[in-house]
């Protein structure tokens, strides 16, 4: 007997619809199968591919992070479960529809879109938030042009101190030998390696105690093959600060020299309030106003500073989009604790904002599939036995995991060693795998 919800068959099997098949909707997937027998389950997505940020947000040169896709991919192994691909919830389906359909729906969609900077200048050519650069260089359909001349950047700013600031620097300064070894797509390699970025300032509005960085991710920036780390010692905080393994690495990156064999430099700026994006036509810098600490807080100074650039990258968190009537809130949808009304319900990054990563959503994503367990209420839905006719009358292209599978050995089958796969990049590219 399994411990969680049972029904006999005479019963009326639920039917539960996750829409996102990211972490949260594949961990919520996983749990939920354990608790709720029979059910049919059906993961809704948007994208061809599954996996969410897995696929299009992780750097290309952190691949192996993304061998976790082994276990999330389990959900789809279970035959109560349906991946039903290439199809968006607001386009394809409304969400009226859903709810009519399902006995729950999840919104495990994420917080796709930039926060904007709200600066002057921020919308000058040049300027790219971390959605839009994360998802080129990661082959996101959406996103197969960046716009911006990046061979020609000799100066970048990447505003944020997260992991996803050095992310996008590290892309920055890869060689071609270093990019040969990642999951970036053949284009983005080529244009990456054309560039010859120099210099690379990390900027944060606050200290070095108060980084978001990860001790693994910033100890790599001691071994990028052409760049060098430079951190003011004069800015780290006194010994013992908390977290430890970060201030450490920090500190062992300040020791670093200049190295001759190694031409660009990645300067992390602290203290350093973005206050304009500079610019006639095209970025050309960017002014910070200087800070200093009180406390937590970061207090204006007099000081300007003024840093020349080609390049802006904002990584400064993300939002979600509006769906139909629901309500926004810091990005997410308003819910409480996971609910948002009966039978609706919001997971992972659209539950609790753009924070945290993968294995937070695993924790988060059993609560809210015991929660869901608990309050699950069949009413004799027809589930897939409604969407599937209404989607097929509507002509939409479905990608069911099996279609997924024929992408996924198509794109390791073309990768060239070390590369781990050959990424398609469009739309297109990926429906005619899809059915190869
Ligand atoms: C650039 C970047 C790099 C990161 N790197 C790491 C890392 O190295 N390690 C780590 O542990 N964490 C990392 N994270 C964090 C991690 O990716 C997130 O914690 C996690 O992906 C959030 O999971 P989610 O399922 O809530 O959202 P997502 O992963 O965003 O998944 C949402 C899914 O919903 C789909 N969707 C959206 N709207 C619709 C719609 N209307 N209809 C149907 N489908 C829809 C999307 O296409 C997507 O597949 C990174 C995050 C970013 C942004």
């Amino acid at each position: 007997m399994n411990a969680g919800v049972q029904r006999s068959a005479s019963q009326k099997i639920p039917k539960i619809a996750i829409v996102g098949s990211g972490p949260a909707g594949l961990y919520l997937a996983e749990k939920l199968l354990k608790l709720v027998e029979p059910v049919e389950l059906d993961v809704i997505e948007r994208l061809p591919t599954p996996y969410g940020l897995i696929r299009s947000g992780v750097a290309p040169d952190h691949w192996t992070t993304k061998n976790v896709v082994r276990k999330l991919e389990q959900a789809f192994q279970n035959p109560a479960t349906r991946f039903i691909g290439n199809v968006e919830l607001g386009r394809d389906v409304s969400l009226a529809q859903l709810r009519d359909f399902y006995d729950v729906v999840v919104l495990a969609t994420g917080t796709p879109l930039d926060r904007p900077l709200g600066l002057p200048g921020d919308g000058l050519p040049g300027v790219t938030g971390a959605a839009r650069f994360c998802s080129w260089y990661n082959a996101h359909p959406d996103f197969t042009e960046l716009d911006i001349d990046l061979p020609k950047v000799e100066t970048a700013v990447v505003i944020g101190n997260g992991n996803v600031a050095l992310d996008a620097a590290r892309m920055l300064v890869r060689t071609p030998e270093e990019l040969a070894a990642t999951d970036a797509p053949r284009p983005v390699r080529e244009v990456l390696a054309r560039t010859n970025v120099r210099k690379v300032v990390i900027a944060g509005r606050r200290g070095a105690a108060h980084v978001k960085f990860s001790p693994a991710e910033l100890r790599e920036f001691s071994e990028l093959a052409q760049a060098v780390p430079v951190v003011d010692p004069a800015e780290l905080p006194p010994e013992g600060t908390e977290p430890k393994r970060t201030m450490e690495i920090l500190g062992r990156l300040a020791a670093i020299e200049p190295d001759p064999a190694k031409p660009a430099r990645i300067e992390f700026l602290f203290r350093a309030r973005p206050a304009a994006v500079l610019g006639d036509g095209h970025v050309s810098g960017v002014r910070f106003v200087r800070t200093r600490l009180e406390g937590d807080r970061a207090v204006d100074t007099d000081e300007v500073l003024e840093v020349p650039a080609q390049l802006v990258v904002t990584c400064i968190g993300y939002q979600g989009p509006t769906l139909e009537q629901l309500e926004v809130d810091g990005g997410r949808f308003r819910n409480d604790d996971g609910l948002i009304a009966e039978g609706l319900y919001a997971a992972g990054w659209a539950a609790r904002g753009p924070t945290g990563t993968i294995a937070t959503n695993k924790s988060e994503a059993y609560r809210s599939a015991d929660r869901i367990a608990a309050e699950l209420a069949p009413q004799g839905r027809p589930g897939r036995a409604a969407l599937l006719p209404l989607l097929k009358a509507a002509g939409v292209d479905l990608v069911d995991f099996d279609a997924w599978r024929r992408i996924d050995e198509a794109e390791v089958a073309a990768a060239e060693h070390p590369a781990p796969r050959e990424k398609f990049t469009t739309t297109e590219e990926l429906l005619s795998a899809a059915k190869s």
